[in-house]
């Protein structure tokens, strides 16, 4: 679930905003506190209504607030569609920008409710520019954060992910505010959505961490919800019941009236997988009833998923057929990726059991697809989250894992066909033997590097990725010299010895970052993203040095002196496609060995030269 809730603590160092009013002003301090306070900071705001002798600029913060409190904190998120519009013709009015933007920014998060994620995006585009450029890191986060929603309702979690981590960036400038779990517990619901559950897990926990601060029950809500659905994925159901357990039955009168019913849905699933049947439907209920208030949102997902994993943990196969029924069809028409994973594979097996095979079939198929998708949209996701956190140590390999198991779930596919009968055993052994297969199948068997089919396979995210940031990223087309002569001397073992060799070489002289590949036999392709031609030319000289000083015992002999020729093209300047790129850098190439080889040529030098 993502559903930001956060707080506003006074900045100490921040930027001033245009049109921040002086420091400690008490009419802006009831918003400022809002997040840390909702309950106080309502009450306060309402009292400035009923007060006549409030003015207009403090009937607009008190306005804003009580709009913003309506959006996050009630069953009833659509009335700030009345509260917000008052809030932002007073602030027009009175001339204050800051008031104004915070309204746009609520309005458009109100389009959200209204499940019209492209007019909330187009809305907070026509500010956002000026909202990054004056106002506060926490403001600002606002903006960051509901343009962030506007992607994850339509699917495009790789653009969510950046904003989110976008919105890590910006509060990181500042002390400690509500918005930073916040933050962290919405990364850690996309993360969750892309099914990569460990780092999802992490994150909620630091953001449990920072809760005690702060007097904000809802705010426990939510990330504890996020916190029991990655400790779901990760296969802890112990620790999934602990967090549902503090969730409702904590001290405290825990506001239940939130606009998502997620977290019924998650602490309703988690106590019928633990046998507490009478709890879980007492939370499955309520979260029916919050769908009847509220039918906007995932709501109707969460009612019936709550429902269904009840029914499906009962002994009654016909009610669990048709719950589970219930929930795909809702999960389906709101394309709500975490649970039509759950609730497919749950269908799966629930048919499976039932000797229905032909359904348990159809089921199944429908979650490699949309797992598939989870991993697709996991593996562009990877490449904005690692970058945002500068981990590109780890960039490689949690790349390679999304590729490799998208990989696998595509092979498994093609096997489903001759899978109808014995599903489940069937399935299993498929997975095991498929887990090689797809290792394999993006691997050269002689050096271990990469090959062509797995360059081909990431080469448009990333060319498409470099060209949505703006940035340079350079192909580089390597060709040893002379091999055959090392054949012909040596022998063809020796040739593929000294390959491996090289490949060990040059694989351990890039950056995290780049990606390398066997091209051919004796040829090799690098991808250096966010580089430049004098970059790549840098860091192919740095490979050439290195391949120089190896030294391959042989036979009783030492092997060495190995070069290589190279063409580099740049996107966008050579090209911007893959085909454009790789036909410029080979022709290059071709150049390269003309002149002498030992030699890189870029394509820009030979256009110049043309
Ligand atoms: P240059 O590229 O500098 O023009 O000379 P070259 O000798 O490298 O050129 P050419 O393309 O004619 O030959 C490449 C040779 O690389 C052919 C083959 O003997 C060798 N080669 C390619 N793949 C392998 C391999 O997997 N193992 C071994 N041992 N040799 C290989
Ligand atoms: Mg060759
Ligand atoms: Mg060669």
């Amino acid at each position: 679930m993502i559903d930001p809730v956060t707080a506003s603590a006074a900045p100490t160092g921040a930027p001033a905003a245009t049109g921040t009013p002086p420091a400690g002003d008490p009419i802006v301090g009831i918003w400022e506190a809002h997040f840390r306070e909702p309950a106080a900071s309502v009450a306060n705001a309402r009292a400035v209504l009923d007060d006549a002798a409030s003015d207009d600029r403090m009937r607009a913060w008190a306005e804003l607030t009580i709009g913003w409190h309506q959006l996050y904190f009630t069953a009833d998120p659509a009335a700030a569609g009345a509260t917000l519009p008052l809030a932002l013709e007073r602030f027009v009015r009175v001339g204050e920008r800051r008031g104004e933007l915070l309204a746009r920014i609520g309005l458009a998060r109100h389009k959200l409710v209204q499940q019209q994620p492209g007019v909330a995006r187009t809305e907070l585009l026509a500010f956002y520019d000026e909202a990054m450029a004056t106002l506060t890191p926490q403001d600002r986060f606002w903006a960051i954060n509901a343009l962030g929603a506007t992607y994850y309702y339509e699917d495009r979690i790789d653009e969510t992910i950046r904003l989110m981590h976008l919105a890590l960036e910006t509060l990181r400038a500042i002390d400690v505010s509500p918005h930073l779990p916040t933050a962290m517990s919405n990364l850690a619901a996309t993360l969750v959505t892309v099914g990569d559950y460990a780092p999802a897990r992490e994150l909620a926990q630091d953001a449990l961490g920072m809760l005690p601060r702060y007097n904000n029950p809802q705010l426990w809500l939510f990330v504890r919800s996020n916190l029991a659905e990655a400790q779901l994925g990760t296969g802890d159901a112990e620790g999934a019941l602990a967090t549902v357990d503090a969730m409702l039955g904590g001290p405290g009168e825990t506001p239940r009236s939130a606009a998502q019913a997620h977290y019924l849905a998650v602490t309703a699933e988690v106590l019928a997988m633990h046998g507490r049947l009478a709890d879980a439907e007492n939370r499955a209920n309520e979260a029916a009833s919050v769908f009847a208030n509220f039918p906007g949102g995932h709501n109707e997902v969460h009612a019936t998923w709550s429902a269904a994993a009840i029914a499906n943990a009962r002994d009654d196969p016909d009610a669990a057929v048709a719950a589970l029924a219930r929930a795909v069809d809702a999960a389906e028409r709101a394309h709500h990726v975490p649970t039509l994973c759950k609730a497919h594979a749950a269908a799966a097996k629930r048919f499976a059991s039932l000797g229905r095979f032909e359904e348990a079939y159809r089921h199944q198929l429908r979650l490699n697809e949309v797992t598939q998708e989870r991993l697709a949209s996991r593996a562009s996701a990877k490449y904005y989250l690692l970058k945002a956190e500068h981990e590109l140590k780890h960039a490689r390999d949690a790349r390679d894992r999304a590729e490799r198991e998208r990989q696998e779930s595509l092979a498994m596919n093609r096997q489903l066909e001759r899978l109808n009968r014995e599903l489940e055993r069937k399935v299993r052994e498929v997975e095991e033997l498929q887990g090689r297969l797809a290792a394999e199948a993006v691997h050269d068997p002689l050096t271990q590097l990469f090959n062509r089919r797995y360059l081909d396979s990431v080469l448009p995210a990333l060319l498409s990725g470099a060209n949505r940031r703006n940035a340079p990223i350079s192909i580089a087309l390597l060709d040893l010299d002379h091999f055959k002569e090392v054949n012909d001397r040596h022998g063809h073992l020796a040739g593929d010895r000294v390959l491996m060799q090289i490949g060990r070489v040059f694989a351990t002289s890039l950056r995290p970052a780049d990606v390398l590949c066997r091209y051919g036999g004796e040829e090799f392709c690098v991808v250096l993203p966010d580089t430049d031609g004098g970059g790549a030319r840098t860091a192919l000289a740095t490979l050439a040095a290195r391949l120089k000083e190896l030294v391959v015992p042989w036979s009783g002999e030492t092997l060495s002196g190995f070069t290589f020729s190279a063409g580099i093209a740049v996107a966008p300047e050579d090209g911007t496609t893959q085909a454009e790129l790789v036909s410029a850098a080979d022709r290059v190439l071709y150049r390269a060995k003309a002149q002498g080889r030992e030699r890189v040529v870029l394509a820009r030098d030979e256009s110049r030269s043309a």
